[in-house]
């Protein structure tokens, strides 16, 4: 690990056009502008911490997951299309409503199937299962003739 890494986020607040849709996006109201208020992408532009544009990929990162914290709001997770690296935004004023609908909705159905499974596994739990030897092969007696 390199201790040099700074490790509180930058602060950066800059108009940019949008590599995926081609928006041209104004520097925020409030906060940063670190995705595209139509389209929701990033770009793989930051490192190690948020605002460091430290980074060498410059992939499209695209929006795949929102958190809804009750102090911060909602979070948007993305995903870089070309090295995988993933990073939490904190979502603008002005982003696409119905893009974030959206987000929310995968984010609920998602946790829902969770839950639904970690429900299984406690029934499971309760009723028991098949005894794990269920299918083990019994030794085979030879006959003699
Ligand atoms: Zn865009
Ligand atoms: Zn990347």
């Amino acid at each position: 690990m390199n201790t040099q890494t700074p490790k509180n986020p930058i602060y950066v607040n800059e108009p940019f056009v949008c590599k995926y849709c081609k928006e041209a996006n104004p520097k925020a109201e409030i906060g940063c502008r670190n995705h595209c208020r139509n389209c929701l992408y990033s770009m793989h532009v930051d490192d190690q911490v948020p605002g460091d544009r430290s980074s060498k990929c410059l992939g499209l990162m695209q929006p795949i997951d929102i958190e809804i914290s009750q102090k911060k709001g909602f979070k948007i997770l993305h995903r870089c299309k070309l090295c995988g690296k993933m990073m939490y935004n904190k979502m603008a004023d002005d982003d696409d409503l119905y893009l974030i609908t959206q987000l929310i909705k995968t984010h609920n159905e998602r946790t829902q199937k969770m839950e639904r499974k970690n429900k299984e596994k406690e029934q499971d739990k309760l009723y028991g299962k098949k005894p794990t030897n269920y299918n083990r092969k019994r030794p085979q007696k030879k006959h003699k003739k």
